[in-house]
């Protein structure tokens, strides 16, 4: 049965999937939400025997009803592929209390490739399927971790071109090693003068610019944007929890029907979303613990039913979950308004003007299968010293707030259902932070020594994401001011 996408905001002509993807965002602002979500029409005992390609296919065919089988196959296959480290793709280890779903073996080791490697390639299935002529450019503003990883999808992917600004003195200077020597004809990376906020308002900017676009589709190119609320973000990450689901009960610790529970690390709320489509699909899930970590907007949201986001920003050790706009919560909070793009578009409206809303009682009794939970930075720390030290098992730090809030949660509660815990970074990508939490002996070395002891210790090899970093030459040189952002675009696209 076909699925088409229509916005949380209002009640306009949905559109095809296809369509969603090129677009990202509704014109009216909104989100593009599936018009219904669909059941998994394959048992559990037949996806336990498949393989994470063949588990993406029969997941993604059922959102993305407008691509052909072949067209979807042939982006699932360039997809994951040796870009991996792991045949698995995505594997389970064990340790302590919980499964942890390891989501970092892609590209950049961190769970952003599970998506980001076939965004590319349903982008341009998508434009082909819709007599687009023009070269997609993708256009990002980063503070690090997604800008790295849109790179390393898009690059030397034909009909695209990517461009990406990041805070010349805003972000680690790993992730900036990562981002200067990215490879590919088709990638540009820009440092600009300001700050991350700068870098989003004006990418922001751009998009809107009318003038740009016309001269733009006169030489051929078109904007598109690869952010966290694209369909084509949210549709393969569904895949995971359906695998790991089947891998269990493929070696037995669940039985057909037998709940697990998962805990997310959450910042934009998009990985967790996908657990909660997965759920309606089929999948048994008891409890999605929502962890935050000392930025817990969504601990007190699903606490109280009041979403405020006027608070102190606190930086943290896990800044890819330093957010206090969780863009896709608007869509489990659409669907928990019965689906009434009105009612919704109020309470984002509210969310723009007073920086928060309320839910009612109804819809908070829809969520009670999400409970929300938090580390500080000390109970981080600690869980990943006593991980280590326990199980000789290194964790990173986001992944190591879901373990500590999941650890909370099992005091509480005694809850004692079968976990799966995403695990959402390599610890070699915040190896500083990993390795003070261990021991502060550590604090004097430099990074690449670090890198080194980390090796030592978790007996896990250096990934070559890491690897690389240490000798590639730097190829994007390009700095500018944050008002010369237009200029540099058009120069990467010789206008
Ligand atoms: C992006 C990210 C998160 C947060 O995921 P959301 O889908 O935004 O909730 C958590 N951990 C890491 C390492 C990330 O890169």
């Amino acid at each position: 049965m076909e699925v088409l996408y229509k916005s949380t905001r209002s009640n306009s002509e949905p559109v095809k999937a296809s369509e969603a993807i090129l677009k990202g965002l509704a014109e009216d602002g909104g989100l593009f939400v599936p018009d219904h979500i669909p059941a998994l029409d394959v048992s559990i005992e037949a996806l336990s025997k498949m393989s994470y390609r063949e588990v993406a296919y029969e997941v993604m065919k059922l959102y993305l009803t407008d691509f052909t089988e072949e067209e979807l196959k042939n982006c699932i296959d360039r997809a994951y592929d040796a870009k991996f480290d792991t045949e698995v793709i995505a594997p389970l280890a064990y340790a302590g209390n919980a499964y942890y779903l390891e989501l970092f073996h892609g590209a950049t080791i961190a769970f952003k490739d599970m998506a980001l490697s076939i965004l590319p390639h349903l982008m341009t299935t998508s434009a082909k399927k819709n007599q687009v002529k023009n070269d997609i450019v993708i256009l990002t503003a980063t503070s690090g971790d997604t800008g790295k990883a849109a790179l390393a999808g898009f690059a030397d992917v034909d009909g695209t071109k990517i461009i990406v600004f990041y805070p010349k003195n805003g972000v680690s200077p790993v992730q900036e090693k990562q981002m200067v020597t990215q490879k590919g004809d088709n990638t540009h990376v820009i440092g600009i003068h300001g700050n991350f906020d700068d870098a989003q308002t004006g990418v922001k900017q751009l998009f809107g610019d009318k003038e740009l676009a016309v001269e733009m589709d006169a030489k051929g190119y078109q904007f598109s944007s690869a952010n966290s609320i694209n369909i084509g973000r949210l549709v393969p990450q569904i895949v995971y929890y359906v695998y790991s689901y089947a891998t269990l009960y493929a070696q037995g610790k669940l039985t057909e029907g037998q709940a697990m529970n998962v805990v997310v690390p959450t910042g934009n709320f998009g990985n967790i979303l996908a657990a909660y489509y997965a759920k309606n699909m089929g999948i048994p899930v008891g409890k999605f613990i929502c962890a935050s970590n000392d930025n817990k907007v969504l601990f007190d949201f699903f606490a109280t039913g009041t979403y405020d986001k006027n608070r102190e920003f606190i930086l943290t050790s896990s800044p890819s979950m330093d957010i206090l706009i969780s863009s896709n919560l608007e869509r489990l909070i659409y669907k928990v308004a019965g689906e009434d793009s009105e009612k919704n578009a109020a309470l984002m409206a509210s969310l723009a003007k007073e920086g928060k809303y309320d839910v009612t009682p109804e819809m908070k009794e829809k969520m009670s299968d999400f409970i929300g939970g938090y580390a500080t930075e000390e109970e981080t720390f600690a869980k990943i010293k006593a991980l280590y030290e326990d199980c000789g098992y290194v964790i990173d730090t986001h992944t190591a707030v879901a373990a500590a809030a999941y650890d909370k949660y099992v005091k509480e509660t005694g809850d004692d259902t079968v976990t799966v815990i995403a695990s959402t970074a390599s610890p070699y990508k915040f190896a500083r932070s990993v390795m003070n939490a261990i021991d502060s002996k550590y604090d004097s070395m430099s990074d690449f020594e670090l890198i080194d002891e980390l090796c030592k210790i978790s007996n896990v090899a250096v990934p070559n994401a890491i690897e690389e970093i240490r000798t590639a030459p730097v190829l994007h040189k390009t700095e500018c001011e944050k008002d010369e952002m237009k200029q540099a675009v058009k120069n990467f696209l010789n206008m």
